[in-house]
């Protein structure tokens, strides 16, 4: 067989799930649902000791992600946020991390009600337009960012990015989880840390929470695992086997859900209650030449602007096939409104300064049938016009 390098992403995400060693001939990963794991004899390990630690199920998760993100290692979390977390443990009380302002709301909660409290100090800037280097102080440690971000879809330059923090000797710190492997290689580009939200379009089906770290260092990857076996935020078995599962068809729903969104925000740019769709696909976007030259798409999510708050909550008041809830990256359409749902606890200047207000919404946009979307859109927006002007 070729090694697993020299196949397309679409083949990997298959035959990375095989366990070649399987004397059953199984093609589905088993799932290995055991707490601890038994020595033959003093010495006698079979490399799996206590699930905490290792598992093999598990194992076989972070190794497909470790290649699809072309990392030396991946860790996988009971959640992105125990991912995001533990990758905060690398840094100690006095250290500085510039941040981007436009991040998924839990990981601001993070900073602000968790890490500060430790000691770390944080500056958020828009990582997209201002220059990194006019922040950075003696005790400047990493860089951290989302592109395109959540939920305003800035988009960061990586490679340039990295050029310069690394001029700096900091780290830089990427979630990936808007685009996934599929997608964006933030490795390739200059990164030192991928995070995901293993919940979102690597799981892919609502059904799941999980997270990962994908690193190329060989210390970093050291330092982590210590605080991975000691903290105790590891997948479950059974989760890991879940979005192993999610991965085989992970091209086959990015690359649905993106044409859908495409469709979708030039669809959404015609309504005339609409004042702006956000979505890095669409040529006018700011981003987009960045996203073309750094990604191999452009995603499912989409921000747009209604011009009044009233028409938004009409919107929401009247979904059918489209779910209002938080999360993203299944294959069903969620409508997000993020002012009240992941950016509820996001400090209110900033969600001024970032253009968060009650007229965005946020849409993950999932692999229905596109006629059927768009007359939802039709159905709703009629709705929603009747409502606000009261007949
Ligand atoms: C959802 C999300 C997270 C947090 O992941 P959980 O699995 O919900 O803990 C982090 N970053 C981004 C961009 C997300 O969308």
């Amino acid at each position: 067989m070729k090694h697993s390098d020299d196949y397309s992403i679409d083949t990997k995400c298959q035959i990375l799930n095989r366990d070649l060693s399987d004397k059953w001939g199984a093609i589905s990963f088993p799932i290995y649902q055991s707490a601890t794991f038994a020595h033959n004899g003093l010495g006698g390990s079979t490399g799996y000791d206590y699930t905490r630690m290792q598992n093999p199920t598990r194992q076989q998760l972070e190794s497909v992600l470790a290649k699809l993100e072309n990392g030396i290692d991946a860790l996988a979390y009971s959640s992105g946020m125990a991912a995001v977390a533990n990758v905060m443990e690398l840094f100690k009380p006095g250290d500085h991390i510039i941040i981007d302002e436009d991040l998924y709301g839990g990981s601001i909660r993070l900073f602000d009600a968790i890490n500060k409290k430790n000691g770390l100090e944080f500056t958020a800037i828009n990582l997209s337009s201002e220059d990194v280097l006019e922040h950075i102080r003696p005790n400047t440690k990493a860089v951290y960012l989302e592109t395109p971000t959540n939920p305003m879809m800035n988009v960061t330059d990586i490679e340039k990015l990295a050029a310069v923090a690394h001029g700096k000797g900091l780290l830089v710190i990427v979630d990936n989880t808007f685009l996934s492997p599929y997608f964006q290689n933030p490795l390739d580009l200059g990164a030192d840390i991928v995070i995901h939200s293993g919940t979102k379009f690597l799981g892919g089906h609502h059904d799941t929470i999980g997270g990962f770290v994908v690193v190329k260092d060989e210390k970093i990857d050291e330092r982590l695992r210590l605080i991975y076996k000691t903290i105790g935020a590891g997948l479950a078995p059974f989760d890991s086997w879940l979005i192993l599962r999610g991965i085989r068809t992970l091209s086959v729903r990015m690359d649905r859900a993106q044409e859908n969104a495409i469709k979708l925000a030039e669809y959404l740019k015609k309504n005339r209650h609409v004042t702006r769709v956000i979505y890095p696909g669409l040529p006018e976007h700011p981003g987009y030449e960045i996203m073309k030259k750094q990604a191999r798409g452009f995603g499912a999510m989409l921000t747009f602007e209604v011009d009044d708050s009233s028409f938004a909550k009409e919107i929401l008041n009247n979904v059918e096939l489209i779910y209002f809830a938080e999360s993203l990256g299944g294959t069903e359409t969620l409508i997000t409104y993020p002012i009240t749902q992941t950016h509820a606890e996001v400090p209110k200047a900033l969600l001024e300064k970032n253009g968060i207000t009650d007229r965005i919404l946020r849409l993950s946009v999932g692999i229905e049938g596109i006629e059927d979307l768009i007359a939802e859109f039709d159905r709703v927006f009629e709705k929603a016009e009747k409502a606000v002007s009261g007949n």
